[in-house]
């Protein structure tokens, strides 16, 4: 089965997240991975929801593997109507359509044709390890599982790639995220009365207010960009009548590794006062690669190579990955390469650029010809 086909199979798998369901994708990945001679192995994380591990053994067994790395589920469909079906495997004009065609069900496919390729060849010094996760649309909780309830059977990594969406080009990091809920309290009264009561409400809308005129500083590096906040959620309030006593609102900060999360709340705080209490809920750092890095300098060149140009100028992916979680752990260098287009990955009529997946395949074979030949 080639890289297309095999995306178009993934397609057909419902793993919207939520709830995931990534179970039987993960499965149906592991019959083909096992058929191309990878040792796999299924990790359930939860009801209906696994990450797959799959290998492939180096002649030297002191060598740390190549991790190349994909999640298996996808975000809802969302309100507008799709012109196409997100789960057949459309294609027309050279484009392949679906939820998750882009995001990132070609990127795992291309990697797991790469890894069959290669099995098929043999000779490997260094061994493969391919990750596919569950649940990384929400918070990256099947990688989050792998390296705590598994971290012994990970093992280490000399090197990794992450196949999201970046239409083929070498990235070499990408921004991180802190999610906090911002508490404002008040004192219930009825709304005849408004004067005996606090108005939590009044004291968010002005906290979100603050949000919105933030100044979280210049970009520390070009390549990161500056860091930006949204305010996603809010809520508050019981009835018309009552002065409410407790409303709520999430921030979102993307940043660099600079300045530290830890500084951002900081700052975060200082500008919402004491009306206001934020507390994190969920902190994905950020990932960065040094320019001059032996591995990136690889995918680089193979990259550039099958794209016919180089990756100059790129900037970091806005988006936060299982990168986050795996990085912190493996301490390897990671590049972020894959076949969907970054633009379309979220959308209603998602799709993926077919030549784009075959030429994704040839740039990891070629990788991993290099790293681990
Ligand atoms: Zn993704």
């Amino acid at each position: 089965m080639d890289s297309l086909e095999l995306t178009r199979c993934l397609l057909r798998f419902d793993t919207v997240n939520p709830p995931g369901d990534e179970a039987e994708c993960a499965g149906f990945l592991a019959g083909v991975l096992e058929a191309a001679g990878l040792d796999c192995e299924l990790a359930p994380f939860a009801p209906g929801r696994a990450n797959l591990i799959a290998r492939l053994s180096g002649t030297d067994s002191g060598l740390a593997p190549l991790v190349l790395t994909g999640h298996l589920d996808t975000v809802p469909l969302g309100d507008a109507a799709w012109a196409r079906d997100p789960f057949a495997g459309e294609m027309e004009s050279g484009r392949l359509y679906g939820r998750g065609a882009s995001d990132m069900k070609s990127g795992v496919a291309a990697m797991a044709c790469a890894a069959a390729a290669v099995s098929a060849r043999g000779g490997l010094r260094r061994g493969l390890t391919l990750l596919f996760t569950g649940g990384e649309e929400v918070g990256c909780e099947g990688a989050t599982h792998l390296c705590t309830a598994h971290a012994g059977r990970l093992g280490a990594a000399s090197a990794m790639i992450v196949g999201e969406p970046t239409a083929n080009l070498a990235v070499r990091g990408h921004k991180g995220a802190l999610f906090a809920r911002a508490i404002a309290k008040g004192v219930t009264a009825h709304s005849s009365t408004p004067e005996r009561g606090v108005n939590a409400i009044y004291r968010a809308a002005r906290g979100v207010r603050r949000v919105e005129t933030l100044d979280l500083g210049p970009a520390h590096d070009a390549f990161m960009g500056p860091p930006t906040v949204n305010v996603g959620m809010i809520r508050g309030g019981l009835n018309a009548n009552s002065v409410p006593d407790h409303a709520e609102f999430t921030i979102d900060v993307r940043s660099g590794p600079e300045p530290s999360q830890g500084d951002i709340l900081d700052k975060l705080r200082r500008a919402l006062g004491p009306e206001i209490d934020a507390a994190p809920y969920s902190t994905m750092p950020a990932v960065l690669t040094a320019e001059d890095d032996p591995f990136l300098r690889i995918v680089a060149a193979r990259a550039g190579e099958a794209n016919g140009r180089s990756a100059e100028g790129a900037t970091a992916a806005t988006f936060f990955s299982d990168a986050s979680v795996f990085q912190p752990m493996f301490r390897c260098p990671t590049v972020i390469l894959g076949p969907g287009e970054p633009a379309t990955a979220h959308q209603t009529d998602e799709y993926c650029e077919i030549g784009k997946i075959g030429r994704a395949q040839a740039i990891y074979e070629a990788v991993i010809a290099d790293w681990c030949g």
